[in-house]
């Protein structure tokens, strides 16, 4: 079944979609609003489960040879005592940490030239018997067999198609940056997230002495006060952190950072919808609390590929990749609202007894949800 799709959306699920169903023989074409790739954005996780699923790819080894690695999460009070430790099982890989830019670098790398093109803002499509016609804002159009819509959080196509409203504000909002750490003290090799009633506030290691950090604090949705911080702000409220959160904070400058209200999506009712299917943020935006939402956007276009490559139409390929995925994105969005829940706890008593129960879960217990979470399955 070879097929013309059109990929709305050149960001991770784009692009990765792009080359796995290039792989499997599809022409295909990503169509991207920005005029060129992208240079801003902070670090992002990859885990062992999305690299499983690119590793025919090749794109996995320059992902490893372009990040940081660890072996899982250090969670720690705002003291710096240690509460737990969320561990991959060594035979599954680890967690690599890379600069967003330099991801999206590997991803159009692994694409034929001309693959993307760029300032292509979608704004409606027509399904008819046949094929599928796309309208751009410049006036173009494009026609094609199949769409496929990854075009993030806000998708203009999730609106035209299901004209509901999905969105869900998990209560917190959140600051990101990179900091380069040539000289400063108490920078740990590990990847750390601090735990404390003031907010959540996460180190994590990346190449060439750079430093990706975030924070975390309850809000009102869309608080402009809130939104408008500068580094002074955040460091006022977390000083009383363990190093070297104040002088990551001191060191980031507030032009650096990124802010952002934390919401997901409810995942649609069905990821399809006759020549339309979507995949990463799109269909089921996650909250970033497990780090899985880009990683859930990559185990998407390689499934996709996949069940397009062994059914006999499209229509039968979408009702299996709808079936493949959606237990496991149910799971995930669930667990990570839950744990942004536990997590973002501002109560002394809550996060005294939570600390000391987190202290004391089973290693069995864990180590069977590490294996579910990180172990990619082709069947879904
Ligand atoms: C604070 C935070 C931290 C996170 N950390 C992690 C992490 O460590 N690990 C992880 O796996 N996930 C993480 N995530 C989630 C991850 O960022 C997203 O799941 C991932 O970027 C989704 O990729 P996507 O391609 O589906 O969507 P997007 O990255 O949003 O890409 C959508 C693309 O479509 C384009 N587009 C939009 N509208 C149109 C249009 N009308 N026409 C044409 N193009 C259009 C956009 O310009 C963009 O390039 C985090 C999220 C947040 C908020």
């Amino acid at each position: 079944m070879s097929q013309t799709i059109l990929i709305i959306g050149g960001g991770i699920a784009g692009l990765c979609a792009a080359i796995t169903l290039q792989q499997i023989g599809m022409k295909v074409k990503v169509y991207e609003r920005n005029t060129e790739p992208t240079t801003a954005g902070a670090g992002i996780l990859i885990a062992p489960n999305a690299l499983q699923a690119l590793t025919p790819y090749r794109v996995s080894e320059e992902i490893i040879h372009q990040s940081y690695s660890s072996d899982g999460f250090h969670i720690v009070s705002d003291r710096g005592r240690p509460i737990t430790q969320l561990k991959v099982p060594s035979s599954y890989g680890r967690i690599h940490a890379i600069h967003r830019k330099d991801l999206h670098q590997i991803l159009l790398s692994a694409l034929p030239p001309g693959t993307v093109a760029w300032g292509k803002s979608f704004s409606r499509l027509e399904q008819k018997d046949n094929e599928v016609r796309v309208s751009f804002r410049d006036g173009s159009q494009a026609v094609g067999d199949l769409v496929v819509a990854a075009d993030g959080i806000h998708s203009n196509i999730r609106k035209q198609i299901i004209q509901k409203d999905t969105y869900r504000y998990a209560g917190y909002t959140c600051w990101r940056g990179i900091v380069s750490v040539d000289d400063l003290p108490g920078v740990s090799p590990r990847f750390i997230e601090t735990w404390g009633t003031k907010g959540r506030f996460g180190i994590i290691p990346l190449p060439k002495n750079d430093v990706y950090w975030y924070a975390l604090i309850n809000a009102r949705q869309g608080d402009l006060g809130i939104a408008n911080y500068s580094t002074t702000d955040l460091h006022r409220l977390f000083r009383n952190y363990h190093d070297p959160i104040p002088n990551l904070l001191l060191k980031t400058t507030s032009q650096d950072m990124i802010h952002r209200d934390i919401v997901d999506i409810i995942p649609m009712e069905r990821f399809y919808s006759d020549r339309v299917v979507f995949i990463g943020d799109a269909a089921h935006a996650i909250t970033p609390n497990m780090g899985q939402g880009a990683c859930q956007a990559i185990e998407d276009a390689r499934i996709l590929a996949e069940c397009l490559r062994i059914q006999r139409t499209y229509q039968g390929a979408f009702v299996d990749y709808d079936a493949r995925r959606r237990k496991r994105i149910k799971q995930i969005s669930n667990q990570s609202l839950m744990m942004g829940k536990i997590a973002q706890s501002e109560s002394f008593l809550f996060t005294s007894v939570r600390n000391q129960l987190m202290k004391h879960v089973p290693k069995w217990i864990s180590h069977n949800q590490a294996q579910r979470l990180y172990q990619f399955q082709l069947k879904g």
